[in-house]
């Protein structure tokens, strides 16, 4: 007979990864029937993920969701590791042998490929690079953006896409009281770029913005939107496209884009160009590079499954700085079955299969489950659908025995001489930030390297 759990010996469940996803399994979790304990495992000294090194600086509002995430960590049936890389720290074995069960929030960490010659030149960076530099993540404290140019392309149509382009279009006065990295706003304040080009394979009623981002072009202190309007003309599947009742966001975003043909250039020095149907085919250049080469675009399909088809056309733009921003990946964990081609971890309703067979114990919520679409909030239903399956799940997971959680791998990441960081050392990292930023007027300044932060924790 399996052992009842009960609020000494709980469900243990470890959550890997401390993103939105992560905290709404979390929660789920903890106000579910059955008497549950969390642990959760981060690689970073900090938690709270995307919502810290994704949301752009000048968005704090959603940054707020980080107040949910404080109030779930409040709960004593939590606890967080921060600096803990599972996969090279603990392994998925040591994990399911000290839990019930192991739910991967660890989202899309990497970015899609073009996979077109000239990629790799220097001056070509992806979009993950550059938001994580701007915000502070230690992966990407020491890249360099070269930003003595005049133009800059960004690659895709999507919200990183629009912040991406925004962060270079702004100012230092419209950034400079945000939680922006301070060696980014340093390098932003110097930037010669006066032209961005943010480039569509596909057209203007595809675009992947969201109308409250695509609005903010139009508020910028010294930034024009441009858009030739020879670009909005449309087809007969995109007309239909954008007169579906259900498209109304689509159709918002397609009027932006026509106030866009009509900016007042008002003294402005920087323009923002979009431009549709056009694909990178190759990026030039010697030693760094000097231009992108695109193919002219035709759509064909039936209304929302266009596909863009190259015309055999082509166009050579000239630029010193180029992003792609065309999706982000997940990345394996070692032990982990991984579905390469849509960089996701293989699961049915969260539960992680291997071929067709669900594999005990390992759950999976997020990006990392569904791939990267989606604003925050879409990761609650998420977490709750898979906490749900291991609910659901529940007897065969007790039938494991009873299980030491912390206890086991504190003491192996003790042994390796892992400096985990609690909770309670990451509110002190936390308040050193805010008390840093209040003299600049400043959220926070955020610490930007791991030894830093460690280093004001002993
Ligand atoms: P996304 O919305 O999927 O946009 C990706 C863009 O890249 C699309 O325009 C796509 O075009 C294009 N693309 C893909 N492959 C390409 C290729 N081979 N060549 C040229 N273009 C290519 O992804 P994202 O911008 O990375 O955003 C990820 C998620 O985070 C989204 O759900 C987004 O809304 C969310 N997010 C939200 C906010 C916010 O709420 N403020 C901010 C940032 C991100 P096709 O349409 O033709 O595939």
């Amino acid at each position: 007979m399996s052992p009842e759990l009960t609020e000494s010996e709980p469900l243990r469940v470890a959550v890997i990864g401390s993103g939105p996803s992560g905290f709404y399994a979390t929660e789920a979790l903890l106000k579910s029937d059955l008497p549950a304990a969390v642990d959760m495992y981060e690689r970073l000294p900090t938690p709270y993920g995307l919502v810290r090194s994704g949301v752009a600086p000048d968005h704090p509002k959603l940054k707020q969701a980080i107040e949910v995430y404080a109030r779930i960590a409040e709960s004593p049936a939590f606890r967080f590791f921060g600096n803990v890389n599972v996969g090279e720290d603990l392994s998925v074995e040591e994990l399911k042998q000290a839990y019930h069960a192991v739910i991967f929030t660890s989202g899309a960490q990497t970015d899609r490929k073009l996979g077109i010659a000239g990629e790799d030149l220097p001056g070509s960076h992806t979009a993950t690079e550059f938001v994580g530099w701007y915000n502070g993540h230690p992966d990407f404290r020491d890249r360099e953006f070269d930003l003595s140019c005049d133009t800059a392309v960004v690659i895709g149509q999507g919200n990183v896409a629009a912040d991406v382009s925004r962060i270079l279009a702004k100012t230092v006065d419209e950034l400079k009281h945000t939680d922006i990295a301070e060696h980014a706003l340093e390098v932003l304040a110097e930037s010669k770029v006066r032209e961005i080009w943010v480039v569509g394979r596909r057209g203007p009623a595809q675009a992947k913005f969201t109308s409250k981002e695509l609005k903010e072009f139009g508020d910028l202190a010294d930034c024009v939107p441009v858009i030739d309007p020879v670009e909005l003309e449309l087809g007969e599947s995109s007309r239909a496209e954008l007169e579906d009742k259900q498209n109304a966001g689509g159709r918002k975003v397609f009027e932006l884009f026509q106030s866009f043909t009509q900016s007042p250039a008002a003294g402005k020095p920087r323009r923002i160009h979009f431009t549709f149907r056009k694909s990178p085919v190759e990026l030039l250049g010697r030693a760094r590079l000097e231009a992108v080469r695109l193919e002219h675009n035709r759509l064909s399909g039936e209304p929302f499954r266009q596909v863009a088809e190259g015309t055999g056309e082509f166009m050579q733009l000239d630029c010193g700085i180029l992003f792609r921003s065309i999706g982000y990946r997940g990345v394996p964990v070692p032990g982990v079955p991984f579905d390469d081609k849509r960089g996701v971890i293989p699961n049915t309703e969260g539960r992680v299969v291997d071929g067709r067979s669900p594999v005990p114990q390992l759950y999976v919520a997020g990006w990392i489950k569904r791939g990267p679409t989606g604003i925050i909030g879409t990761n609650r239903a998420d977490s709750v659908a898979t906490v749900q399956s291991l609910l659901g799940d529940a007897a065969a997971l007790k039938s494991l025995g009873q299980r030491s959680g912390a206890e086991e791998t504190s003491r192996l990441l003790h042994e390796r001489g892992i400096r985990y960081v609690s909770f309670s050392d990451w509110a002190k990292i936390d308040h050193s930030e805010i008390e840093r930023g209040k003299p600049k007027g400043k959220p926070r300044e955020k610490y930007t390297r791991t030894q830093e932060m460690l280093g004001l924790l002993d």
